[in-house]
């Protein structure tokens, strides 16, 4: 924002900890105590629910209005969904209604790209607003009569401070601030300044609207905050209808009141703007009466979850773009293959309260994994292929198998042929202890198929391994070999009826549990957090749709990539490992 905005709090004076690791589980009870206890429906109710329980059964709603209201600045971040969770689920639950509307007040930072994509991924993340999507800027001539109904009042004057001067005279937290010199200015004065800041005659930044409180109150918010400022820019709604815009904290209460919201959820750091919300509800003494309740905001360790950090990954190339795979973006973690569902259970095991804490990052990949162990198919990929000759196998054969334990979800064709791949990993020449794969003379059974002995390890000059002669135990198809036990199982994709694809393989975009340790979060950024692999699936695989999920066995979950994904040419994005680090 290129103006200042004396409503803007400092960051510094919320009560942020980014000590208590783990603050989880704060979902219900914990809430609830001191709470009244008494009441049945509100028993094991996180606060919020509790209140709206409460409202509903008191009679003092009787059908709940809430709303999400992203700035369409930027893509819906991990720490939305919590805030999309949030509000259509409670107004999923109890029967009401959840808006979604566009807080467009600042159109220099705003775009329709941002919009649309806000309005994809709240539907993608399972949720559908009540009527048409809404915004801020359509407010904007209810919200100047309101402005000229509180010069009409004593309640607003025209400040023609510089911005400069205005910042000063606010003062600090131990010091009140000053009255301006033109705070006293006559209602018909103010009715004139204000008509000329609307028609241009001033220069931005000349002229603003402020609300006029007490400069000497304890909170800066209510220091005669601005109500309006000029831009003079060109709206992506409004187009050129208006050079005055209104800032959030004037906007946002009103529009909440227009469209009848009963509980205007918001993150902590607007708790000291609540008087101002108030302020603002009574002093235009709108109809409906909102009320402004906070919560505590998601942060995840390992996570950025900030627009404008955000931004800056894309703006200086350290992503390939806001739905880069490693983005905790809704588009970034869509195309990395996480669930809706995944997110929606993270978003309730995480809960709501009061408490600022950083959410294990183990928690959210346990959610995503959980909501796709069950329903993606199996299928076999090497990713570092190394080639073996089966000497022995007598002809080609096709096995069959189970898509799935849940047997459901079908079966595949597996075909095996004499040449195969295998991993890499998977063979060593001199293995570590406890290494249960292939070994020169040693056995070991390839998934769904034969036990295979390696006879002979082929090398090239330089003295790499290239491949493996091995044999089969044709006594092994679903037995046990006699007499002797073989612990080992790896994957294999035949050499030639598997399909080459590109795997990319993504790990956290930070090296740090708190990626803004230190002064700047870009010295944090994990370099290595994409690897491209050139690998081999089984045939069953690349019949894959884009956004088809898999679990590859042994290597992880996997996706086929929305963008980039065809058949001739497969793409898999890995979505998580199978390893799961949730401790619970
Ligand atoms: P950012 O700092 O990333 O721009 P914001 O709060 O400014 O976030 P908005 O578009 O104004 O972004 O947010 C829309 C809604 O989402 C608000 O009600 C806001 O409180 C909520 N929200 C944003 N970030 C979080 C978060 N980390 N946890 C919970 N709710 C959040
Ligand atoms: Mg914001």
């Amino acid at each position: 924002m290129s103006i200042m905005n004396p409503t803007d709090l400092p960051k510094s004076t919320t009560a942020t900890s980014h000590n208590s690791v783990h603050n989880l589980a704060e979902n219900g009870q914990q809430e609830q105590q001191g709470k009244d206890q008494a009441k049945d429906q509100t028993v094991g109710l996180d606060f919020i629910r509790a209140i709206i329980a409460d409202d509903l059964s008191t009679g003092k709603h009787n059908q709940i209005v809430t709303r999400f209201p992203p700035e369409p600045n930027g893509y819906l971040h991990l720490g939305h969904v919590k805030s999309i969770c949030l509000n259509f689920g409670i107004a999923n639950e109890n029967n009401g209604l959840c808006n979604l509307r566009l807080d467009d007040t600042n159109p220099i930072a705003e775009d329709q790209e941002y919009i649309d994509n806000i309005e994809k991924d709240v539907k993608w993340l399972g949720f559908n607003w009540n009527g048409e999507v809404r915004h801020a800027s359509s407010y904007f001539g209810q919200l100047y009569d309101w402005a000229v109904q509180l010069i009409k009042q004593g309640d607003a004057y025209v400040d023609l401070q510089t911005i400069e001067q205005i910042r000063l005279n606010r003062g600090d937290f131990t010091q009140a601030g000053t009255n301006s010199p033109y705070r006293d200015q006559t209602v018909e004065e103010n009715l004139a300044l204000f008509d000329k800041m609307k028609n241009g005659g001033f220069e931005v930044g000349a002229a603003v609207l402020r609300a006029k409180i007490d400069m000497a109150s304890p909170n800066v918010h209510m220091r005669d905050p601005v109500l309006y400022r000029i831009l003079n820019v060109e709206h992506h709604q409004t187009g050129n209808d208006w050079i005055i815009y209104p800032m959030y904290d004037y906007a946002h209460p009103l529009g909440d009141a227009i469209e009848g919201i009963t509980h205007s959820l918001c993150t902590l750091e607007f708790e000291d703007h609540r008087p101002f919300y108030e302020w603002v509800i009574d002093k235009v003494n709108t109809p409906a009466k909102p009320r402004q309740i906070e919560f505590s905001r998601l942060n995840v360790d390992y996570t950025l979850t900030s627009k404008r950090k955000l931004k800056k990954l894309v703006d200086d190339s350290v992503v390939a773009g806001w739905d880069d795979p490693r983005m905790p973006t809704v588009a970034g973690m869509r195309r990395r293959g996480f669930t809706p569902e995944g997110l929606r259970d993270f978003c309730h095991r995480v809960g709501v309260s009061k408490n600022d804490g950083i959410v294990d990052v183990g928690l959210l990949e346990f959610c995503i994994r959980q909501s796709i162990e069950n329903v993606a198919p199996r299928g076999m990929a090497v990713l570092r292929p190394l080639k073996v000759t089966l000497s022995n196998l007598p002809e080609a054969m096709t096995l069959k198998h189970a898509r799935h334990p849940n047997v459901d979800l079908g079966e595949r064709e597996i075909p095996l042929t004499s040449e195969i791949y295998i991993d890499r990993a998977d063979f060593e020449e001199v293995p570590p202890k406890g290494f249960k794969r292939l070994i020169p003379d040693g056995e070991v059974r390839l998934r769904h198929a034969y036990v295979i002995r390696c006879d002979e390890v082929i090398k090239d000059a330089a003295g790499n391994v290239i491949e493996l002669k091995c044999s089969i135990d044709p006594e092994t198809l679903g037995k046990n070999p006699e007499g002797r036990k073989v612990k080992g199982v790896i994957q294999w994709v035949s050499a030639s009826a598997g399909i080459p694809a590109e795997i990319r393989i993504y790990d956290r975009l930070f090296t740090h549990a708190n990626p803004e340790d230190g002064d700047d979060f870009m010295q944090n950024v994990n370099v290595a957090s994409q690897t491209t692999l050139q690998a081999f699936v089984e045939p069953s695989l690349a019949q894959a749709n884009n956004g088809d999920r898999f679990q590859f066995e042994r290597e992880g979950y996997f996706i086929a990539d929305e963008k980039d994904h065809t058949t001739a040419k497969p793409v898999f994005n890995r979505i998580l490992d199978l390893k799961d680090s949730w401790k619970g």
